[in-house]
């Protein structure tokens, strides 16, 4: 007897904005090093614009600091069990965008250190301006907070990760809540 494959979903899932609070420790460690400095609040999801030693802050986050701000900062509340949720239906593909070496390099060692690698089939590291795109990686479903990403996908595909930088966009459907997701997703598994 044989038994009918049923196939998976494969989903997308962005790290910082949706898994790492990468916003957080951000801030936190440049507070360490630059006490007397007022942060503005998002919601530009510009750092140069937030941050007053301007685009300074890119070097600051993704080369000089990248092993605490990136290999150390918090997951969002339970993102571990989401992506234990997640994974019992669905494959998996982590796609993260990230300007420099060391920042890959610490955005796999999170992924390790916070539980997340188990519950995932395959991680996609892009180049920020390089050729390759997130939305040339094949999935039926991308989670994601930054709105230029977003919006490179058909509507259909798209889960809005809801942040107070991506409020105006209007594409896809938004989900407030891990829960919220799980349940869309799985109101939309083929039968
Ligand atoms: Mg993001």
């Amino acid at each position: 007897m044989w038994r009918r494959s049923i196939k998976k979903m494969i989903v997308g899932v962005d790290v910082d904005g949706v898994l790492r609070d990468f916003y957080g420790s951000l801030e936190r460690t440049y507070l360490k090093y630059y006490h007397d400095h007022i942060i503005k609040d998002p919601p530009s999801f510009q750092l140069h614009e937030l941050y007053p030693i301007g685009y300074k802050i890119y070097d600051f986050a993704f080369e000089e600091h990248a092993g605490e701000v990136l290999g150390f900062a918090d997951a969002y509340r339970n993102a571990e069990g989401f992506m234990r949720m997640l994974h019992k239906f669905a494959d998996i593909v982590i796609i993260t965008s990230q300007p420099t070496k060391r920042a890959k390099v610490f955005t796999f060692a999170w992924l390790q250190r916070a539980d997340i690698l188990q519950h995932v089939d395959s991680v996609v590291i892009v180049q920020t301006n390089g050729l390759l795109k997130k939305h040339h990686i094949g999935v039926n479903y991308i989670i994601d907070d930054y709105p230029p990403n977003l919006m490179d996908f058909p509507q259909s595909k798209v889960i809005v990760f809801d942040q107070v930088w991506n409020k105006g966009l209007e594409w896809g459907k938004r989900c407030y809540s891990y829960d919220e997701i799980l349940k869309y997703l799985q109101g939309r598994m083929t039968k």
